[in-house]
Formats: structure tokens, sequence, C-alpha cells
């Protein structure tokens, strides 16, 4: 019994998918196009193979989102208008009340399981046969299966006493429920923060002292320039799934940590890896972290308060498909449905983003140096055979980062 409601759904999946595919064969085309040169600012530093494998990659991960952007509306639409979730719900309700908190966990968790499931052989293509072919992949599939597990496990012993605490608060705490929620969300999501570098992270990874003492003397002399405290200095094991780099912080107050993939070590000058260090320095001096964690609690607040007005129409659940108007229900719908909407807020995003990356650009160009600053970059764009010459539009919307020329561009002028 399709209502006005399902038509703004339908609507806003329509959008979303035109425009992500849209945005897709754009980049195929432009990054194509311009696949037999190698940018002049580029042309020493990269050659016209390695642009041309680049090209490739960009081209081949753009029609692995094609296919997951048919699958992921396909499946979304089976899931409500189709009738599955009814289904699943009417299922349950054999085994447990409706009403009641395991019902709604059960439904939640076999949506989760089954979405899993169903994307399954898609991250499988994607890992062992995509990134194999370009020479990026490192897991074997034990290690593939091994790291799917432990996800599983860590997703549910982190994920549901928090769904189950959500749900009891939808029941039970009256119409603020959604503030409450908010409340536990926060609180939660800084609790993760703590525990997730000590507890978490050594389940996938090892984590060892930084060695290299040329190294290990530059970055002290970088820490104590920018006068950053942190907890310690390590390398991480990224090698073991995959040969992109990168380096990152966990953790914050004085629980810092600075990690640096073993990959980044290996391929970067200690001058190079230094510049690296100093952008990612500049991310926490300039509070990216602190806006960003900021925004985040924004949004959520906003998710929830439209979550709250949502539950209690019924339009909402009649138009999406279900009759079994319950608090899970109504969660589960809006975690289902919600990202066809905040897609059109993606560009905001990126935008923001971008311009975080360009003032960490700056804050390392006068703690370091921004020729290694580029260099590094290069390197970076060249060893993940990132595309230097991808779709505007594209770029705009999507990306965290600003083009490779764009950056290196404003770190000449630093
Ligand atoms: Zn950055």
């Amino acid at each position: 019994m399709p209502n006005a409601f399902t038509w703004v759904f339908l609507a806003a999946l329509a959008v979303a998918a035109a425009t992500r595919l849209w945005l897709s064969l754009r980049q195929i085309r432009h990054v194509r196009a311009h696949r037999g040169a190698v940018p002049g600012m580029f042309a020493e530093a990269i050659p016209l193979a390695a642009h041309q494998k680049a090209a490739d990659y960009t081209v081949a991960k753009a029609r692995l989102g094609i296919i997951d952007t048919v699958l992921d509306a396909a499946i979304l639409l089976a899931l409500t208008l189709g009738g599955a979730l009814q289904w699943l719900a009417d299922l349950w309700a054999r085994a447990f009340a409706v009403e009641s908190l395991w019902h709604g966990t059960a439904l939640i968790l076999t949506v989760f399981v089954l979405k899993g499931i169903l994307g399954l052989p898609l991250d499988l293509y994607r890992v062992f046969v995509v990134e194999e072919r370009f020479g990026f992949n490192r897991m074997t599939p034990r290690l593939y299966f091994t790291d799917m597990l432990k996800h599983l496990l860590v997703g549910a012993v982190l994920g549901i006493p928090l769904l189950l605490v959500i749900l009891w608060l939808m029941q039970a705490a009256g119409s603020l429920w959604w503030l409450y929620a908010w409340a536990v969300l926060v609180g939660y999501s800084l609790f993760l923060q703590m525990i997730y570098p000590a507890v978490v992270m050594p389940l996938f990874n090892k984590f060892s002292p930084l060695s290299d003492p040329v190294l290990a003397a530059r970055v002290e002399e970088l820490l104590r320039r920018t006068g950053f405290r942190s907890r310690g200095l390590y390398v991480m094991d990224g090698s073991k799934r995959s040969s992109h780099g990168n380096a990152f912080f966990t953790g914050f107050g004085a629980a810092k940590r600075i990690v640096l993939f073993d990959t980044l070590v290996s391929r970067l000058q200690p001058a190079e890896v230094e510049a690296v260090l100093a952008h990612e320095l500049g991310h926490y001096k300039l509070h990216h972290v602190v806006k960003g964690m900021a925004l985040s609690w924004a949004f959520s607040f906003a998710l929830l308060f439209a979550l709250g007005v949502l539950t209690a129409q019924p339009w909402f659940y009649l138009g999406l498909g279900v009759t079994t108007a319950t608090p899970a229900m109504a969660l589960l719908l809006f975690m289902l449905v919600i990202g066809e909407f905040t897609f059109f807020v993606q560009p905001l995003l990126s935008l923001f983003s971008r311009k975080n990356e360009y003032e960490a650009d700056h804050y390392a160009a006068q703690y370091a140096n921004p020729s290694e600053l580029a260099h590094a970059l290069v390197k970076l764009y060249h060893d993940n055979s990132a595309t230097l010459t991808p779709d505007p539009l594209h770029s705009a919307y999507y990306d965290s980062h600003p083009p490779a020329a764009m950056r290196i561009a404003r770190l000449r002028t630093a």
C-alpha cells in the first residue's frame, strides 16, 4: 500500500543511485581520456606505465562501485517494498513477542547478517581479483576469513549491548528517548576511542616501537618543535593485508599514539616520513579531530531527533512496506534508508575534509620541509596507484583529499 512517503523514498533512492552511477561513469571517462600521458608536473617522477596502471586501477574500482550501487539499491528495495523485512518480522514473531527486546534484536541482527552475506561475493571479488590483479592484496583466504570472524565477534561484543540499550530507551524512556540515546551514543563513542587502540587494534595487527634510530631521532625532534605529546611511536604491520601505505594517530588526550604503516617507513626517506607526520600533527594541532567529532555528534543529534519524530508516524512504516510498527523496526528502517537522503550532504562533508587537508599541509610546511611532503605525496600516489587525473566533479563530490596536483601546487608556494 504505497503512500506519499513511498514516493519520496523512491525518488530519493532513484536520484541518489542515478547520481552515483553518473559520477562513476564520468570518473571512468575522464580517467580513460587522460590515460595516454602523465600530467606535466609529474612527468619526471611518474613513469607512463605507472600512470596507466593507476588509470586502470581507478576504472576497475569505479566499476566495482557501479555494481555495488545497483546491488545495494536492489537489496534495499527487496527488504522494504519487496516485503522481506515484514516477512522476517513475522518469522521472528513465532519465537518472540513482537514488542519484546528479543524480537527487535533478532530482527536487526538477522538483517545485518543477511546484508553481510549478500555483500560477501563482491568484497571477495574486490580483494582477491581487483586488488590482487594490481598487486596490492597480501591477504590469504585464510587471513580474510579469520579477519571476518574477528570483526563479527568484535562487532557483536561492542555493538549488541549498545543496540539493547537504545532499543530499551526507545521502549521505556518516553518521548525524549532520542535525546538520552544521543547522550549514550556520544559517551559510547568516547569510550570506543579510548579502548580501540589498546584493545581492538592489536587483535588485527602487530604494533612494534619504531626501531630505525635515524627516523626516530627526526620524529622526536619534530614532536619537540611542535610541542606534541604522545604515548609512543609505533610501526604497524599493514603489509600483512595490503601494500597500501598510511600514517595515523589513534586515541586522544594523553593516550595518543602515532602509528606508521611498515609500508610507509620502508618506502619513504626519513625526511619524507617526517613531513607526512607533520601533516598528521597538523590535523591534531588545528583541532580537526575535535571538530570532526563535534560535527558527527551534531549530525547524529539531528538524525536521532528525526528518528524520534518518525517512530510515531504510521506512514513511515507503511510507506516502507511494513506493518509491524515497533521501535526496533523504526530503527532498522531508518538505518537502511537514511543513506539515500544523507548522500546529498556528502559534497559538503568532502569540502570540509579537503579544507582540513589544505590546512594540515600548510601546517606541515611550517614545521617540516614542504618539498619533502610533495615528494612523499608523489611516491604515495605512485605506490597506491591513485589517479592524478580524477574527474573534477567526482572528486568534488567524494574526495576527502584534494587532487595531488592542487596540493603540490599549494605546497610549492608555501
Ligand atoms: Zn590529512
